[in-house]
């Protein structure tokens, strides 16, 4: 069942205001993320109207750049990267107007001499009013030196017009690194300055899940441990670690999925209503709800958490791809896993007795991030001396990628003289009901750092709470090497100790009825 009403943006809302004026400094905007990312957001913002008029963009990198090449380099880079079905020629040679380079490597102090001369240029060409966002496109071990040298040059300074700093991830590699890097950061900026960016809250499913949970009557009452049989968290990659295997490596899942995206999902799923829409309100709440995330023991990372690591097999396009171990940059005799399950529980009123299953993995057999709320069964009883022996639960789902949309599934008789039941489907899908054009997720991002909107990033004490809850699983897993990697096949869905996680509960994984193990 879809609804068939379909808006397009204009019907739906009125067109939000442009961003503030201001000079967006890309400190290593030569990289994969300015090309892949940045720019196509930027440019989809352009296209939406949301980019204010005064405005400029200063790419810095140490690559040997001028202003005219690099715009070259992002009208080509552009073409291949832009998420709109329909390229805007016009809207592109406008904004490719303000685009600026400027050479340089970080750890020298001519370099912001430079800089400063062209900011100051710019802020008098484009009236940007001394505001100025520092996205920080760069390894996190770049930071302080990069703050110190805008300290120097004075640039930090909001007596004259803002200054924000967007920081990406990975905020830290474990706790006691994430502990430091915050403190570095907070020892150059205020809290208020600070955008930490994880561009799955920028998603519209993702953001959809308060709108839903808080501007429905329906749902929030039956949102707690009385109604609800337990949550799913999945995020199912079909990519290899395809050519990334060196930064792979030092990572995995745990810490390149579940810390952080999965930990941001589960907090909007899970946390108590806020007392407003006010960024500070929404951040409480996330950050209560991760404070009661059960921490577990060592007895229960070995009881409650699985991990896995591909080795050979069919891609889900057909193609052979060879194990993790073998692939380029990717040590030998690696025990990173690339496929993580685990079970957690959150110690709060509401969720009480409430599992939460989460589950991330990459080369498995489709590419699906979804969260599943599975409501507790209806009794049979009513149904005894009918041909229905069981009821299944009803099941609330929320696709966030590549389908986007909201699905509740619940039973219904089939026509007929018996009284036999079926499962069925409503389902609503963003794609038919709205005509919104596909963003990246840092559009939003970037657009409510120029409005000085922190809702969707993260504070230092969510970051450290989301290390607080990884870090004793890492502390066993690393203690503890894994036993018999490879343990699931390129094109599978993980290994089988994943299954038995949520099978001896009497439950399974969401998805798994038409999809092969
Ligand atoms: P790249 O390695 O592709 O780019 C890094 C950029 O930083 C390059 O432009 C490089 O300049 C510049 N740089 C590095 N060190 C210096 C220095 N000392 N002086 C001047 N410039 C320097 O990285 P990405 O763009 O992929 O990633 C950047 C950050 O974003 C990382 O923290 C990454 O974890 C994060 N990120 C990346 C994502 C992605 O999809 N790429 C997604 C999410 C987060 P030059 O090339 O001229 O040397």
């Amino acid at each position: 069942m879809a609804t068939n009403l379909v808006h397009t943006p204009e019907e739906c809302t009125e067109r939000p205001p442009a961003g503030d004026p201001c000079i967006m400094v890309i400190f290593g905007a030569a990289g994969d993320l300015t090309k892949r990312l940045l720019m196509p957001a930027i440019y989809n913002l352009k296209c939406d109207g949301l980019l204010p008029e005064k405005f400029a963009v200063i790419g810095m990198a140490r690559k040997d750049l001028t202003t005219d090449s690099f715009r070259e380099k992002m009208s080509t880079d552009i073409r291949e990267f832009s998420t709109r079905s329909t390229f805007d020629e016009g809207a592109w040679n406008d904004f490719v107007e303000h685009l600026h380079y400027t050479q340089g490597s970080f750890d020298d102090e001519g370099s912001y001499s430079q800089l400063a001369d062209l900011i100051g240029k710019l802020d008098g060409e484009y009236k940007t009013g001394g505001n100025i966002l520092f996205y920080m496109a760069t390894p996190p071990s770049v930071f302080g030196i990069i703050s110190d040298n805008l300290e120097r040059m004075g640039l930090r300074s909001e007596e004259n017009g803002w200054k924000r700093i967007i920081v990406e991830k990975p905020f830290g590699t474990n706790l006691s690194s994430a502990i430091d890097l915050n403190k570095e950061i907070l020892q150059y900026w205020q809290e208020h300055q600070v955008f930490r960016i994880d561009h799955y809250m920028g998603k519209e499913t993702v953001q959809n899940i308060l709108a839903f949970r808080f501007a429905n009557g329906i749902f929030e009452p039956l949102w707690n441990r009385n109604y609800v049989d337990h949550i799913q968290f999945c995020v199912a990659e079909t990519v290899t670690v395809e050519g990334r295997g060196n930064y792979y490596d030092k990572s995995g899942v745990m810490r390149d999925m579940m810390q952080n995206h999965m930990f941001q999902m589960l907090a909007y799923i899970c946390m108590e209503p806020p007392s407003s829409f006010a960024s500070e309100a929404i951040r409480n709440e996330k950050a209560k709800l991760m404070e009661a995330v059960r921490i577990m023991t060592p007895e229960d990372v070995r009881n409650h958490t699985v991990r896995g690591q591909y080795g050979p097999g069919k891609k889900s396009d057909g193609t052979d791809n060879v194990g993790y171990r073998e692939e380029p940059g990717v040590n030998p005799e690696s025990s990173t896993e690339t496929f993580a399950a685990a079970k957690l529980h959150i110690d709060n009123w509401r969720w009480d007795g409430v599992p939460i299953y989460l589950r991330s993995g990459k080369a498995l057999g489709k590419k699906d991030t979804e969260i599943l709320v599975e409501f507790k069964k209806a009794p049979e009883v009513l149904f005894r001396n009918t041909p229905v022996t069981s009821l299944p639960p009803n099941q609330l789902v929320f696709h966030i990628q590549p389908d986007q949309g909201i699905q509740l599934k619940f039973q219904t008789k089939v026509p007929g003289p018996t009284m036999k039941m079926q499962p069925v489907n409503m389902h609503f899908s963003y794609g038919e009901a709205f005509e919104a054009a596909r963003g990246t997720g840092y559009e939003i991002m970037i657009y409510d750092c120029m409005l000085g909107d922190a809702t969707l990033f993260s504070r230092t004490d969510l970051v450290e709470q989301a290390w607080q809850i990884a870090q004793p699983i890492l502390d066993v897993w690393e203690s503890e090497p894994a036993q018999g990697f490879p343990n699931y096949p390129v094109g599978s869905w993980g290994p089988k100790e994943a299954f038995d996680l949520i099978e001896k509960d009497g439950r399974s994984w969401l998805g798994m009825s038409n999809i092969a193990t």
